[in-house]
């Protein structure tokens, strides 16, 4: 194969021709093909059938090349690339015939100089066929040649390069070559061009058909595929769950369904914005898919929520695979600067025990996520009769949402009284919703409904704007006692929060005796850390906090005595029964022993009547809040009670 000056072909060979022998020949219908017409034409119609049962690109180069040097009896043939980069190089993808070794050897190019310029370099960078009829007889190429026949390639005459167009580009060449001088006439490069353009077509198909393969598989992709995670979706999550539900009827073997609930999914989307959501679940996905194992499959379900189908899995495997992914998680993650516990609630439901449809599995599995929210290890599996209260609840969560956004929300409160004196000296806040349908709804129920849907970051801004407002008001009109705002386990985490404090006290201008903050035991203990963080933040701005419902949360003496709070509220249930219940009375007076060697104030709640009343002064107790000195009352309401009742 020996490079020698281009040769472009005359005009009147660009036009295609008829496939006919008669055509081929470029004479009258009566005469015969040339030889050379003649092995063209061969080669042309075994490379037809080459174009119809390629099955791929490579395939169709390698076939055409074989082709050309068994059907047509040409000594070599090849095909190159050409390639877009800095060399300009073209690059041999197929080749047949004798010498092929060398055709990667002579690193061609298409560039214009030097080597490029020879045939190949020609054809590609001008598009038109070259055709050399003498390549001993060209003076300038006897050293190129004689270089190459020494390295042991045969001394072909003759040589016909043919662009590869492809939509309008050249995309590389087709090379054929011949012994004899004076190969290629007319007839059979008009053939053979046709067959370039054959080949060119067969390529520009195959790549068709390949650009649609892929864009089928991406759309597939995108319909059975979570954009925002790239986990399976519901829907293809239905698909593989209905057939492993089958599978499971048929072996005889049970099913297990996870359902994941992101924690606080609602708050951060709501205070720091939908694209943190997003990053938020991104990042949990990233943890989560390591640990999903062979025959396990992980989707999105919902907005918030993650589903791992465990086929095969019964209620031991459910549960190591829900320690699995919940010990994944350990580590929080930064969102805007924020250090978030990103934290699942997992419900579990098996099949056929809970359910043997798609539908009620991935339900019940839900319904025993929100259950999960309550439990300390983060998993639990459905339970029978939760569902109809799901129902209630449900419908109530919607209701609530909509109560907090259109100001429904009412703020009660409840004095607190000092014992010794038997002044006021403080209120509790305490929120109520009178429902339009349903009529005031437990308080107890609607904040844990809050707490389960996401809600309790939005009642809580709504408690304080409320409780910041009516304070202001009393310290406005000269009395002078705090107001006490409960806290959620959830607010302990919400990023938001102490800035939505320090707001409202730059708005108001009220002192930091005038707002106190109530904890409950439990909260503090879910995240011990944490919690100590939060208590800390708010400490600095001066406020007074109280731990509630102390003797529920089994903290540790050691804990407490590091949490910076001024106060711990006995839990009504043991002051109420102290009376009845030696139990209870021993609780009693211990934790009243407890905070006060810890320098604690101690409030007793829940005292309903003088009894107990009495028995709190004999033990030393701070502060009574109760129906003894009062039911919860409208907030504003608080001055009048207080001119006509005897605890002023
Ligand atoms: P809590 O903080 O322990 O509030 C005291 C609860 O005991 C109040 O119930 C109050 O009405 C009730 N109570 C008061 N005196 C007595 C009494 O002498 N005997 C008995 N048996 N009960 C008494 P409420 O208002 O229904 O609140 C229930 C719980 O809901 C509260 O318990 C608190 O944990 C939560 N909660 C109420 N308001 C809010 C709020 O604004 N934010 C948050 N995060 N939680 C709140
Ligand atoms: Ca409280
Ligand atoms: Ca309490």
């Amino acid at each position: 194969m020996v490079e020698d000056k281009p040769m472009l072909l005359p005009p009147d060979c660009d036009n295609r021709t008829d496939r006919t022998a008669d055509a081929a020949a470029g004479r009258g219908a009566a005469q015969q093909p040339s030889g050379h017409a003649y092995r063209a034409l061969k080669t042309l119609s075994a490379g037809n059938h080459v174009l119809l049962h390629s099955s791929d690109e490579q395939q169709l180069l390698d076939r055409m090349c074989k082709v050309i040097v068994e059907e047509g009896g040409y000594p070599l043939a090849w095909v190159g690339y050409a390639e877009n980069d800095e060399r300009r190089s073209i690059r041999p993808v197929a080749h047949a015939g004798v010498g092929v070794g060398l055709v990667d050897a002579l690193r061609l190019t298409w560039a214009d100089e030097g080597i490029g310029r020879g045939p190949t370099g020609t054809a590609v960078r001008t598009g038109e066929p070259v055709i050399a009829r003498n390549l001993h007889g060209d003076p300038d190429l006897v050293d190129a040649r004689n270089l190459l026949v020494e390295r042991g390639l045969p001394d072909y005459a003759s040589a016909a390069v043919f662009p590869l167009r492809v939509d309008g580009q050249v995309l590389g060449n087709l090379s054929i070559y011949a012994d004899e001088p004076d190969a290629f006439d007319e007839a059979e490069v008009r053939l053979l061009r046709e067959l370039a353009e054959d080949l060119a077509f067969g390529i520009a198909s195959h790549r068709t058909r390949v650009r649609h393969e892929a864009a089928e598989r991406t759309i597939e992709h995108m319909a059975f595929h979570d954009a925002v995670t790239g986990l399976p979706n519901r829907l293809r999550l239905r698909e593989v769950l209905e057939a492993a539900i089958v599978r499971s009827r048929d072996t005889h073997r049970p099913l297990a369904l996870l359902v994941l609930k992101v924690e606080h999914f609602q708050e951060i989307t709501d205070s720091l914005g939908y694209r943190e959501g997003e990053h938020l679940l991104i990042e949990i996905a990233a943890r989560l898919a390591p640990l999903v194992r062979d025959g396990e499959l992980l989707a999105r379900g919902a907005e918030d929520e993650f589903v791992l189908l465990l086929a095969g899995g019964g209620a031991n495997e459910a549960i190591e695979a829900a320690k699995r992914l919940i010990g994944g998680l350990n580590e929080s993650i930064e969102l805007c600067g924020l250090m978030v516990n990103a934290r699942v609630s997992i419900g579990i439901a098996l099949c056929p025990g809970h359910g043997s449809d798609p539908d009620s599995l991935l339900r019940r599995a839900s319904v025993a996520a929100m259950e999960a929210r309550r439990s300390a290890a983060g998993y639990a599996f459905y339970v029978g009769s939760l569902d109809q209260d799901h129902t209630r609840r449900l419908a109530l969560m919607g209701d609530l949402r909509r109560a907090i956004a259109d100001n429904e929300l009412q703020l009660y409160c409840q004095p607190k009284v000092c014992i010794a004196t038997r002044k006021l000296c403080g209120a509790e806040a305490l929120v109520r919703w009178p429902h339009p349908r349903l009529g005031m709804i437990a308080t107890g129920e609607f904040v844990r409904l809050a707490e389960h849907a996401g809600l309790i970051s939005p009642l809580t801004h709504w408690v304080l704007d409320a409780a910041f407002s009516q304070a202001y008001a009393w310290h406005d009109a000269g009395c002078r006692q705090p107001l006490a705002v409960n806290l959620s386990a959830h607010d302990l985490r919400d990023p938001l929060l102490f800035d939505h404090i320090k707001g409202l006290f730059a708005t108001w201008g009220l002192p930091a005796r005038a707002i106190q903050f109530e904890l409950t035991e439990s909260a503090l203990m879910e995240d011990p850390g944490g919690a100590q963080q939060t208590l800390a933040r708010l400490k600095q701005l001066g406020v007074e906090l109280y731990i509630d419902d102390f003797g529920t949360g089994y903290s540790s003496l050691s804990y407490l005595r590091h949490l910076p709070v001024d106060a711990i509220k006995i839990d009504q249930s043991f002051v109420a029964s102290m009376i009845a219940s030696d139990d209870s009375a021993i609780i009693v007076r211990s934790t009243i022993e407890l905070g006060h060697n810890l320098d604690l104030r101690v409030i007793a709640e829940g005292v309903e009547n003088a009894r107990i009343w009495d028995r709190l002064a004999v033990l030393g107790c701070d502060v009574a809040q109760g129906y003894y000195v009062s039911p919860p009352l409208p907030a504003a309401r608080l001055r009048d009670w207080k001119q006509s009742s005897p605890w002023r």
